[in-house]
């Protein structure tokens, strides 16, 4: 299956941070023909081991298979939903957003309300509407009518999008954070059918709620070097300067160079550029970002671990849909198969 096939049908499943369940196991389907082994560790990080010769290193690659989504915390007498918010998203995105509440009798539909704007002081109308004033309309005549649909606190719930190619090269949808990391992923395991790496393909679990995940795969793991496959802020939007955001969709894979977690390692920067140039791969170099991705973790782990994170630019990340250019994926995994390919040179 094409990349596209596959990040389709990963940015339609669903994983919310800490419910990764249905995403994991479509996860190991998919990577199935490429890897040795697959095993799932104790917090339920999926981990595809295609094993190498001994004397060569052993690379983790980590995307994370959770997703930006909210929590059930309430329901009120009158049968409506309050929530939190798992991972981080705009108070803004929230209003009159279509949603699937996950329960133990199956999928319900929802949509996130608010006091009606017609009936709103002219003082309310202009601010922002906080999550906790905000609620999940499932169409429930009372908290026991709620209850026997199956709600109970805890519940995920996850926005409901789905994917589309809205031209060749540009498609929309749900959970691109960090689902077209692990499409890569895949890619890269399918590229690299011929390597002396023992390659560790990581999915890692609640990622947004703090790199969990990473940091103990990483720690079993003992890898000699770690990559993240995961998104980076497009900034090629209206009202965004060029200081703020350089990166744009369609340019190439951006490299990060620093965020706020992460120095990439010099000698990964350094072979990653060079690879890209060698093969013709545009790229976007990117540095002072605020956020940071699983590779802060696994740069951190035991005595240390040469680290870097190769991101695809992508538009509207952490609201319920995003955007981005199928092509900046695709680049990505060549970038990083061919990396891979070289990394023995680096290390020794
Ligand atoms: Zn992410």
């Amino acid at each position: 299956m094409s990349l596209s096939e596959n990040l389709e049908k990963l940015s339609n499943a669903y994983g919310v941070t800490g419910r990764e369940e249905e995403v994991r196991n479509l996860l190991i389907k998919l990577m199935k023909p490429y890897v040795d082994e697959i095993t799932v560790d104790r917090l339920e990080n999926v981990i595809g081991v295609k094993k190498g010769k001994k004397s060569s290193p052993k690379v983790m690659l980590a995307a994370h298979i959770d997703e930006i989504g909210l929590m059930v915390k309430t329901i009120t007498k009158e049968g409506f939903l309050q929530f939190v918010k798992m991972g981080g998203i705009d108070d803004r995105i929230l209003l009159a957003q279509k949603v699937l509440v996950h329960t133990k009798k199956g999928l319900l539909h929802g949509i996130i309300g608010s006091k009606p704007p017609h009936i709103q002081k002219e003082e309310e109308r202009k601010k922002i509407v906080a999550y906790d004033e905000l609620f999940i309309d499932i169409g429930a005549a009372s908290r026991e009518d709620a209850e026997t649909k199956g709600v109970k606190i805890g519940d995920p719930v996850v926005f409901d999008v789905k994917y589309a190619k809205i031209s060749d090269d540009v498609v929309i949808g749900k959970a691109f954070d960090d689902r077209v990391g692990c499409a890569i992923m895949i890619e890269v395991l399918k590229m690299l059918e011929k390597t002396d790496c023992t390659i560790y393909a990581v999915g890692t679990v609640q990622e947004e709620v703090g790199l969990r995940g990473a940091t103990t795969s990483a720690f079993g793991i003992d890898p000699d070097v770690g990559i993240a496959l995961d998104v980076t802020v497009a900034g090629d939007v209206p009202g965004v300067k060029e200081f703020e955001s350089n990166m744009k969709m369609g340019k190439g894979p951006a490299l990060t160079v620093a965020d706020a977690g992460l120095i990439t390692h010099p000698k990964i920067l350094r072979l990653l550029l060079d690879v890209a140039e060698e093969n013709k791969i545009a790229y976007q170099l990117e540095t002072g970002l605020p956020g940071t991705t699983d590779a802060a973790r696994i740069s951190l782990t035991r005595q240390g671990v040469p680290s870097g994170t190769v991101s695809v630019a992508t538009r509207y990340i952490h609201s319920p849909t995003g955007m981005l250019s199928l092509k900046d994926a695709e680049n990505a995994a060549k970038l990083v198969a061919a990396a891979i390919q070289k990394l023995k040179a680096i290390l020794t």
